[in-house]
């Protein structure tokens, strides 16, 4: 069992309180993985301020200096890049697989933003007068609120820190309480490859106390939220009361159609892994599948059956397909929605049960569900789940279908299967989502791409990954224009 701290100004420390909470793997829940350091305001006051005092001296350290600390830092998460994925499973219940995915992200970022350092590039345009020049450059925002979810514990963690601090600011992390101990793991990789003290803080504590303190809080410049969209759009509101710069990537109800003329093998195993990877858990999970009315009824028996095919366990067995969901709270949600499907009037065609079975006796386990026979304006077509249950939509042709897909009040991610060049080229165009996939599924992003999505899912746009995002939401602009003319500026007004 690890002890997870506080990391406020350059030191690991408890909660002033100090209360503290359990972070529970969610495959047993006999295994306590760490005990957390339950933060209130006080740690919260004190890592603000730690920020603000080290803000000075990293901002003015050149910024490939600051790219060299972090290119460190992915050189100590690629070393242990297998232990830090088997933390992660243990502690949030992913398949290793994809715990060794999410971690490969974190890495991948960190050299990336790495390389920013030497680029972080602004404008040098020609003015349009004689002897004078324009240019604009980025500077850093300030003191930076992150607050994370539990999700993708160390890539979406990475999204937000590697971008702030190469642009030159100063961090107050907090991340979900679920994955404190992944988190903590993170914070002490980058002291170890040689941040300054008050560079980067870390706040653990719940997210109501801790989270919306911190988010509220006067001294900070800015704030990055992934999360739900419900917390995303309070957050943003009081940002926008206090004007702070604020984004917030949140909820989805992603989807993918599968045309008449789809190969069906691909679009079952991306339907399979949009809709069940990570037990549906992710803001990009395809939890609608919208299919052609021709081939309606052999995708959904192919669906099924690979679907009722998938082993359930602890996410450590390699044999396992699908772990456990985060915790019971979701697991009753989930059960919930489940009823509501049959409610309202959808066939339930496999899984949707709690499983108990073997390995699964002491986790959070539902086994994949499908739903047939759901029109788009049913509520489990509407609202994000967040678990292992997809609706599967009869459409009547592509133009039906991409008004199905669109009609939901989130726009993260969509896909298409067909082998038809100008349906794909139509839905590429039509889909109002962040992200659109042709022949491939809902899930799945590089860092070097933003991301990000419209509608609900996406506030301030963010789009954590790619060059432009990110450093967008972590630099302010300023603008410098130089006279050297020696002239009265009112005698080059009208030129
Ligand atoms: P969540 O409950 O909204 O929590 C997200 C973070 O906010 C956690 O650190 C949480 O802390 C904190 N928090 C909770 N209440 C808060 C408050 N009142 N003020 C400030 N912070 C608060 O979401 P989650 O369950 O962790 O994650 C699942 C959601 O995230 C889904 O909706 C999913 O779609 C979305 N998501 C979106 C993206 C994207 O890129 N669009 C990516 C991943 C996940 P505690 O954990 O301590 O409660």
């Amino acid at each position: 069992m690890l002890i997870v701290n506080n990391f406020i100004g350059g030191e690991w420390t408890g909660s002033s309180s100090g209360a503290t909470f359990e972070s529970i793997n969610p495959a047993d829940t006999s295994d306590v993985v760490a005990v957390v350091s339950r933060s209130v305001r006080e740690d919260v006051d004190n890592a603000v301020e730690a920020a603000k005092g080290a803000f000075r001296r990293w901002r003015l350290t050149p910024a490939p200096r600051r790219g060299e600390i972090l290119f460190r830092a992915a050189e100590l998460l690629a070393k242990r890049k297998k232990e830090l994925a088997e933390l992660m499973t243990r502690e949030m219940g992913k398949v290793l697989t994809e715990a060794l995915g999410d971690v490969q992200e974190a890495i991948d970022m960190s050299y990336f933003m790495a390389g920013e350092g030497r680029r972080l590039s602004g404008e040098t345009v020609p003015s349009e007068l004689p002897d004078k020049d324009c240019k604009s450059v980025r500077l850093p925002i300030g003191v930076c609120a992150l607050i994370t979810p539990w999700n993708f514990p160390m890539a979406i963690p990475a999204w937000k820190i590697m971008p702030a601090l190469v642009s030159g600011n100063t961090v107050v992390f907090k991340p979900s309480s679920y994955t404190a101990a992944c988190a903590a793991q993170l914070v002490e990789i980058l002291q170890k490859a040689g941040l300054p003290a008050g560079v980067l803080n870390l706040v653990n504590g719940s997210g109501e106390e801790a989270g919306g303190y911190l988010a509220a809080h006067d001294g900070i410049d800015g704030l990055s939220f992934t999360g739900s969209t419900a917390i995303g759009l309070a957050i943003a509101k009081g940002c926008a009361e206090k004007g702070k710069k604020v984004s917030c990537e949140m909820g989805g109800k992603n989807a993918i159609i599968v045309m008449d003329d789809a190969d069906l093998d691909l679009a079952v195993e991306g339907a399979v892994w949009g809709g069940f990877g990570t037990s549906g858990q992710r803001c990009t999970s395809s939890s609608r599948v919208v299919v052609h009315q021709a081939v309606y009824d052999r995708f959904l028996k192919m669906f099924s059956d690979a679907a009722s095919r998938l082993r359930l366990g602890n996410g450590l067995d390699e044999k396992t397909d699908v772990g456990p969901l985060i915790n019971e709270a979701q697991m009753k949600k989930v059960l919930n929605y489940i009823e509501i499907g049959k409610g309202e009037g959808a066939t339930l065609l496999t899984g949707g049960g709690v499983c108990r079975e073997g390995s699964c006796a002491k986790g959070y386990f539902i086994e994949p569900a499908i739903f047939a026979g759901v029109t788009p304006g049913m509520r489990i077509a509407q609202e994000e789940i967040f678990g292992p249950v997809v609706s599967v939509i009869k459409a009547r042709d592509l133009e039906d279908a991409v008004r199905t897909v669109n009609n939901t009040a989130y726009g993260l991610s969509s896909a298409i299967y067909t082998r038809d060049v100008n349906k794909s080229a139509y839905a590429e165009r039509e889909l109002d989502t962040g992200i659109v996939y042709i022949n491939a599924s809902t899930i799945g992003a590089e860092i070097q791409m933003p991301f990000g999505g419209t509608k609900r899912s996406g506030y301030g746009h963010e789009e954590a990954g790619g060059r432009g995002g990110a450093l967008d939401m972590f630099t302010k602009w300023k603008v410098i224009y130089r006279d050297f003319s020696g002239k009265l500026q009112k005698a080059q007004i009208d030129r």
